[in-house]
């Protein structure tokens, strides 16, 4: 038995374009900020613009989009730790979630996932004292310090860059 809903989603995802979605989002964000292509899909706070990569065909590419202009929606500007950012991810996905239904679209949990972890091995590296490999506490942006033996590292303040497709897609 075809369950017709299903099938009526499928099609609309099948159908959905860069430049659909992109009239869509347009149309639903107003003037609260712009639009504009670069080599990455990024969210700038400093400009009130959400760049994507022109002319991606890929559904995570859709994805992608979608979750930068929730970055945009959300407000999201620069974060004091790493544990923050991790936040702000976990924020702009979740409501990524809620407005894709609005677009017929639905986005891959495993994708979701895979994007959250990989900020949070990041993060989880980035804590480790170098001398005891325990986790140790960010106390600036740049800055841990180990609760055990009291030593203090540098991380470098360079924001954390998503390997946008990550995994060969299924
Ligand atoms: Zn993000
Ligand atoms: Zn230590």
């Amino acid at each position: 038995m075809v369950d017709i809903y299903w099938l009526d989603k499928t099609l609309r995802i099948l159908t959905m374009t860069q430049a659909k979605l992109l009239e869509n989002l347009k149309s639903y964000c107003g003037d609260k900020f712009s639009f504009s292509t670069a080599k990455n899909y990024f969210w700038s706070p400093k400009d009130l613009t959400v760049y994507y990569q022109e002319d991606d065909l890929s559904e995570v590419g859709l994805w992608t989009l979608l979750h930068e202009v929730c970055h945009g929606l959300l407000q999201h500007k620069t974060y004091e730790s790493d544990f923050e950012l991790v936040l702000l991810e976990v924020g702009a996905w979740e409501r990524a979630e809620k407005l894709v239904t609005d677009f017929g679209l639905k986005i891959d949990q495993d994708h979701v996932q895979d994007c959250l972890d990989s900020y949070r091995d990041w993060q989880y590296k980035r804590s480790l004292c170098p001398r005891c490999d325990l986790g140790g506490i960010q106390i600036d942006q740049k800055t841990y310090k180990c609760l055990f033996c009291g030593d203090t590292w540098n991380v470098s303040a360079a924001r954390f860059c998503r390997p946008y497709r990550r995994k060969a897609l299924k």
